[in-house]
Formats: C-alpha cells, sequence, structure tokens
C-alpha cells in the first residue's frame, strides 16, 4: 500500500473560483475527516462563498457547499427550485446533512497560514492566455501560478503534496520545482497534475460522475504515494477503475487535448453548416446522421456562433504555442485551423444580420438576448456574443440592447471593454446597453439576436409588445443557437428600400 505513509487531514486549494470552489466542496462533503480550506486574494469572492449568495452560479452547488460549511442544508429555504430540482446532487448527497454533521469546508484569505498547515495544495488559479505573442499560437500567463507557488514556497511544510488542477503547458511540474528549489533548496515537494475536466453550467454532475480523474506523477516512490493518497480522496465517491494514473506530463497534455479535440468538433460541423448554407443541405441533418456513426458519437456536433469562455479558446492557442515551441509548425496550423473556423463563424453571422437589414444598421436598435458564453452560467468570459458584437458596432447602429438571465452587468462590461479598440472607427460610448427585463430589451427593436441558448429563449414568442415572429435566420438555417427573432412588419420595411451602394 504505497498510500500507508501519507496522511491527508488538511486540504487547501488556491484559488476560489470556478474550479477550486467546486472542487473543493465535493472533496470536503465526502471526506469528513479532512478539513478544506479554499483560499485567494480577492476578499470580496470569498465574502460571497461564505454567506448567502454564491459568487458562481452551478446547477446544485449550493447545497453542497452548504452542507460541507454549514453541517446542514436545513437554511435552504430561500434556495431556487432548480438548485433545489437538482437530481444527480440530491441522489449523491443522500441526505440534507453532512455525514459527520461538522462542517469542514472553509473559505479564507489568510494564505500563509492555510498553506502552513497543509498536507497537500490544490492549485486552481486562473490561467489565462497572453493577451499579445508571436506566430499563430498565444503563451498560457503563468502570473497566478507562479505567484501562488511562491506563497507556496515561503509557507508550506516540506513534503506537503502539490496538486495542479488549473489547466497549464505540458511540463509546469518542472517549472514549479524550479520555483521551489530557490526558495526551498533540497526540499521535497510530491507534484502530482490531476486536471479537471469539469464544465461550467454541469460542475457539479461532472465532478460527482466524472467521466475519469487523471492523476499524473513523477516516477517516484514519493510520486506514487501522493498520487494513491490523492486517488484515496476521490475514491470516496469515484470507482476506482475510473481513476487513471499516468505519467505527469501525459497528464497536462490530456487535458489541452481533450479541449482541443472538443473544439474541432464545433468548429468542424461549424464549417459543414458553411456548406449547407450554400447549397441548401441542413446542418442539423447531416449533423444528426454523422452524429449516429457509432465511431463518432453525437456530442458536440451542434452547429452555431462557435465555442467561447475561459477554457477552449485559450486552451488551443495553448496547444498551437506549445507546438510552434516544440519546433512543429505543421502540428501548430492544423490546430491553429480550429481558431480560424471559431472566429468566421462569428463574422458570418454578424454579417448575414447586416445583410438581413440591408446592409446598414444606422439608426436601428439590436437586441441581444444571452452574453453568457453557454445557458446555465453567468460566466461572461470570451463570449461569442462579444465577436458578433464588434462587427455590429462598426456598423454604427443607434443602440444594442443586452439582455441576459444570469451574467451580471459588470461582469459584461468588463468583457466589453476589449470593444474600445474599435474606438476610433465608432464611438462606442453610451452605445450599449444593458438591461434585466427582455421586454424592455426587446421593444421596438429592429432585429433581436440570440446569442446564448438558454432554455427561456427557446420558442420565444414575447406577447408584448406587438407581435413578435421567432423566425430563423435564413442564411444560417440550422445553425442554432443563434436565431434571429424579427419584427416581421419592421423586416417587411426595410426589404423594401434599396439596398445602399457598396
Ligand atoms: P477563476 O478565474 O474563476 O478563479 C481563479 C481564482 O484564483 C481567482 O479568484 C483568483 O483571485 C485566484 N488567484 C489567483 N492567484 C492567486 C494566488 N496567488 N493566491 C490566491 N488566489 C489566487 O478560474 P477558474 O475558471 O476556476 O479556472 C481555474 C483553472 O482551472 C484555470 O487554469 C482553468 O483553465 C482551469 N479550468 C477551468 C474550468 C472552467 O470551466 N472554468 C474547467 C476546467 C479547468
Amino acid at each position: 500500500n504505497t498510500a500507508a505513509n501519507v496522511r491527508i487531514r488538511h486540504i487547501c486549494a488556491i484559488g476560489a473560483g470556478y474550479v477550486g470552489g467546486p472542487t473543493a466542496a465535493i472533496i470536503a462533503l465526502h471526506n469528513p475527516n479532512v478539513k478544506v480550506t479554499v483560499i485567494d486574494r480577492d476578499e470580496r469572492r470569498i465574502k460571497s462563498w461564505k454567506g448567502r449568495h454564491l459568487p458562481i452560479h452551478e446547477p446544485g452547488l449550493e447545497r453542497i457547499v452548504r452542507l460541507a460549511r454549514d453541517g446542514t442544508s436545513d437554511s435552504l429555504g430561500t434556495m431556487s427550485e432548480q438548485h433545489r430540482d437538482f437530481p444527480t446532487e440530491q441522489a449523491q448527497a443522500g441526505s440534507d446533512r453532512n455525514p459527520s454533521s461538522r462542517p469542514n469546508l472553509f473559505f479564507s484569505t489568510a494564505c500563509a497560514e492555510t498553506i502552513a498547515n497543509s498536507d497537500m495544495i490544490l492549485l486552481a488559479v486562473n490561467t489565462p492566455t497572453k493577451m499579445h505573442g508571436v506566430g499563430a499560437g498565444r503563451a498560457t500567463d503563468m502570473a497566478a501560478i507562479e505567484g501562488a507557488v511562491r506563497d507556496i514556497a515561503l509557507h508550506a511544510k516540506p513534503g506537503t503534496i502539490l496538486v495542479e488542477k488549473s489547466t497549464v503547458p505540458c511540463k509546469t511540474g518542472q517549472l514549479i520545482k524550479d520555483i521551489l528549489g530557490v526558495y526551498q533548496p533540497g526540499v521535497m515537494f510530491p507534484i502530482l497534475s490531476n486536471p479537471e475536466f469539469l464544465s461550467e453550467g454541469t460542475a457539479v454532475r461532472d465532478l460527482l460522475q466524472p467521466d475519469r480523474v487523471i492523476i499524473g506523477c513523477e516516477s517516484t516512490l514519493s510520486g506514487h504515494r501522493a498520487a494513491a493518497a490523492l486517488a484515496n480522496l476521490y475514491a470516496g465517491w469515484i470507482p476506482r477503475s475510473n481513476i487513471l494514473p499516468s505519467n505527469i506530463w501525459s497528464a497536462d497534455l490530456c487535458k489541452l487535448a481533450a479541449n482541443a479535440v472538443l473544439a474541432q468538433r464545433i468548429s468542424s460541423i461549424n464549417s459543414i453548416s458553411a456548406i449547407c448554407e450554400r447549397t441548401g443541405a441542413d446542418v442539423s441533418e447531416v449533423a444528426r446522421s454523422i452524429g449516429m456513426d457509432s465511431r463518432i458519437g453525437p456530442q458536440f456536433l451542434k452547429a452555431g456562433l462557435g465555442f467561447g469562455g475561459s477554457c477552449f479558446p485559450k486552451d488551443i492557442a495553448s496547444l498551437t504555442y506549445l507546438a510552434e515551441s516544440l519546433g512543429l509548425p505543421e502540428v501548430a496550423s492544423y490546430w491553429q485551423g480550429v481558431l480560424i473556423m471559431n472566429d468566421f463563424q462569428r463574422d458570418r453571422f454578424a454579417r448575414n444580420v447586416i445583410s438581413c437589414l440591408n446592409n446598414t444598421l444606422r439608426g436601428k436598435k439590436i437586441t441581444i438576448l444571452g452574453y453568457a458564453f453557454k445557458k446555465n452560467t453567468g460566466d461572461a468570459r470570451e463570449s461569442p456574443a462579444l465577436g458578433v458584437l464588434r462587427i455590429l458596432i462598426q456598423e454604427q447602429p443607434r443602440t444594442i440592447v443586452i439582455f441576459d438571465p444570469l451574467c451580471n452587468e459588470s461582469d459584461i462590461k468588463r468583457e466589453l471593454a476589449v470593444l474600445d479598440d474599435c474606438r476610433g472607427v465608432v464611438q462606442t460610448n453610451g452605445l450599449i446597453e444593458i438591461v434585466t427585463d427582455p421586454y424592455l430589451a426587446c421593444a421596438d427593436s429592429n432585429a433581436i439576436l440570440v446569442l446564448t441558448d438558454w432554455d427561456m429563449f427557446k420558442n420565444t414568442k414575447p406577447a408584448t409588445p406587438d407581435n413578435f415572429e421567432a423566425t430563423e435566420l435564413p442564411q444560417l438555417d440550422g445553425a442554432t443557437p443563434a436565431n434571429f427573432l424579427r419584427l416581421p412588419h419592421r423586416v417587411e420595411r426595410v426589404t423594401k428600400l434599396p439596398s445602399p451602394p457598396q
């Protein structure tokens, strides 16, 4: 038993985000004898994790956090029905009481002290892409990893197990070792690579029933012992057969490769949708037929606006950069093609909208329903909507009004700040308005674009004002979720005008 010498009493997760928070909560719930503390430098985020309103929206998460954090979910009177109805979590959590009834999940900004008291540290900090770069790929910005590892180097006790949960470039373990070696030369810290595969919107289900958990370790006795200790924590709810040991660099690469392949499927079907529009073929019929091939399967074959969010675009950019830096330009350009197709899809959609509105948006109101990068999340990072907006604002509409049921205004505004690049071409000040009432958003609009496939927008036929009608944009047949809703009489009127000269 390689785990015999490693007893984990206290775990700390660095980074209270979409990965750190839910992962820590589920580990805590299923390991009642282990104390789990999530730390972050962001005081506001930690305050929300401690309070009634969690900083992130994930179906089922509130109950799990309360069970582990408070020992009970009795205080859930105010919880939304959406959370209450989440089946997987109810089945797994079993009751409304933590098995030990003793809270073992904590949130804190006391980083140094928590790190010093931990036997295992999960690194769940953000790893965005650098905004600049040479060549096709863009490197991962390692600032948060470096900062967190420096804190570990300064405060962790020897032998503390470090687990990379963040998505990182292959061989990040070596970088971590190098930093640790500067501060604590000769001290041994086992490093594991245990990338997280959860998707936003289904994080709880993905964590409770993962397809697999990969634990990569160095081929040393301490590496194998550390891996066994982590596997034991997961074994509290995951079958051993789904926990895969691997070499540490394979584990790093597994995550980038998995996201790249998923994104590639989306770009593949989107490329087919472009051909469908020119030929009269129906992309949903083609996708259905492809998906029924047992060698291919139906997942990730829905044509639409392409992928967004904080993972796919950056992970492909990182893979492309990795290939370039390894002297593999052909591999780099292969993966870069996936990103090119993704951008093309948004461009195509935006240009179709403009063309449908008689090739001019001047004086017109455009409504955008949905800003989140996909449904069931409030995450506005790298939303496909941004790519569409970038083109629409160049056409100088009178106003663009955005409604999303979950994204908050400040998050959307932070993302829209990149549109300031367009200053000089167009005045963006006051052009875009974010509202909380979908009907107000749609009132007197010339075009209503559904850019996130929220269920509430499906078959939308708002009763007021006037008679809205949900219609698919003809040129984007089948390219849902980017449906196009229009006021028929208004479109009628503008289509009778002559097209402006090109
Ligand atoms: P996030 O931005 O939501 O959260 C990261 C948190 O880390 C932030 O709150 C930040 O303040 C904190 N942080 C950064 N440096 C710190 C430090 N030195 N000390 C303490 N706190 C620090 O990020 P996320 O979406 O949870 O993603 C985390 C990692 O997991 C990324 O590498 C991401 O690629 C990967 N990942 C994300 C998802 C997802 O769906 N969001 C899924 C799988 C993997």
